[in-house]
């Protein structure tokens, strides 16, 4: 029961590597805020997690008058000692052909909606005096994939971001970390076919995709008490993707 007592925002908790990260900060004894667009997927995991852990809060993390609604909301539920600042899309467009639209709205969710998230969290744990920020990184942030101009250009700069954070606040009981999942077997991966799958799958040592559970048994790590002298980290969780590139 790591995270017994704590209050955690989940950004994108309705799918994929959210979603594992609500069960498991709900299995650790934590309650949940899942801030997502998609209320039938989220509406549905409180249903079946039971609304006494777990509230559901429609929230664009690109709105800034959202993110704040989130937090008040939260902070009645039940305070903010961690968020994971998740939410992301994937795209995947040849960079001479990218337009400034496609260009735009993956910087916006990737990157400033991860910002905004970032800030209001601060606020809110400068004035507890304490609390645990994750954010969701990418292999991608770490080295170049062709056709990912926007999506590694975001994610290179959540990394960085993360640095800047944890050292500003280091003084002040704040840890802020990321994490780095290799490619996860999620609906964000929905658009490819059997083929590029595998390729991916080469790319691993392990010769897999990763499991959503894998990424949040580590964001629930960053995101407790035993994480206490990790500040301004990147945890890379990705079947030994990087260690083959290094
Ligand atoms: P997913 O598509 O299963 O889940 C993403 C969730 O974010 C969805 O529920 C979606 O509704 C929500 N979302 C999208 N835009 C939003 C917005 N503007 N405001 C609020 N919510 C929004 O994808 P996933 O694979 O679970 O991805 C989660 C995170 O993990 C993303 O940041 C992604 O970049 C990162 N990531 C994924 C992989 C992978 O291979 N799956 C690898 C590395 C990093």
């Amino acid at each position: 029961m790591r995270l017994k007592g704590k209050g955690i925002i989940v950004t994108g908790g309705a799918s994929g590597i959210g979603e594992a990260s609500v069960r498991k900060i709900i299995a650790e004894g934590g309650k949940v805020v899942i801030a997502d667009l998609d209320a039938d997927r989220g509406n549905a995991l409180v249903s079946e997690l039971g609304d006494d852990r777990v509230r559901y809060i429609h929230c664009n993390v690109v709105d800034s008058h959202d993110v704040e609604t989130l937090f008040q909301s939260t902070a009645e539920f039940c305070g903010v000692d961690g968020v994971f600042n998740n939410a992301g899309i994937g795209a995947i467009t040849p960079s001479a052909e990218t337009t400034d639209e496609d260009w735009q709205q993956v910087i916006d969710i990737n990157l400033t909606g991860v910002f905004k998230v970032a800030r209001m969290s601060l606020q809110y744990m400068l004035n507890n005096g304490a609390g645990s920020l994750v954010n969701c990184a990418s292999i991608l942030g770490h080295f170049g994939q062709s056709q990912t101009p926007a999506y590694s250009a975001a994610k290179g700069g959540v990394l960085n971001l993360t640095r800047t954070l944890a050292i500003e606040t280091a003084t002040n009981g704040i840890r802020v970390n990321s994490i780095s999942p290799g490619y996860v077997d999620t609906p964000i991966l929905s658009a490819l076919d059997e083929e590029s799958k595998n390729a991916l799958i080469a790319l691993h040592p392990m010769a897999r995709l990763g499991r959503p559970e894998e990424i949040a048994n580590a964001t629930a790590f960053l995101l407790s008490d035993e994480a206490s002298f990790i500040t301004g980290a990147d945890l890379l969780v990705d079947g030994g993707f990087t260690a083959g590139k290094s």
